[in-house]
C-alpha cells in the first residue's frame, strides 16, 4: 500500500495536533499532513494508519495514527472529528451511558 492521506484522514491528524496534550507538537506541522503517506495499516483489522515503514521516522515526523476502539459497540471504522474528544472533554465523557452524555 502507499497512497495519499485522505482528506477525512488529513483532518483528524490535523485535529489530533491542535488538541495534543502531550506538549509542543510545532516540530510536527513543518511538514503539511496532505502530504503524509499510507504505507500500511494494521494487521489485527483496526483503522489504523503507518506513514512510514516499520513506524521510524526522525524527529517531527509523524509516522503513524493508532486508533483503539474503547467500546464495545464501536464501529472499528476510521473517526469522524465529530466524535474525537479532547484529553480534558474526555472526563466528562461517561462510558457507562454508551457515548456522548455528558454530565
Ligand atoms: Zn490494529
Amino acid at each position: 500500500m502507499d497512497r495519499a492521506i485522505a482528506p477525512n484522514e488529513a483532518a483528524v491528524v490535523r485535529w489530533l495536533l491542535d488538541h495534543a496534550p502531550v506538549g509542543d507538537v510545532t516540530a510536527c506541522r513543518i511538514h503539511p499532513v496532505e502530504e503524509l503517506r499510507v504505507v500500511k495499516g494494521c494487521d489485527c483489522g483496526c483503522a489504523s494508519l503507518d506513514f512510514q515503514p516499520h513506524a521510524w521516522g526522525g524527529a517531527g515526523e509523524i509516522v503513524l495514527l493508532e486508533i483503539y476502539d474503547c467500546h464495545p459497540g464501536a464501529s472499528h471504522g476510521f473517526p469522524e472529528i465529530s466524535n474525537l474528544w479532547s484529553f480534558k472533554e474526555g472526563g466528562r465523557w461517561s462510558f457507562k451511558e454508551g457515548g456522548r452524555d455528558l454530565q
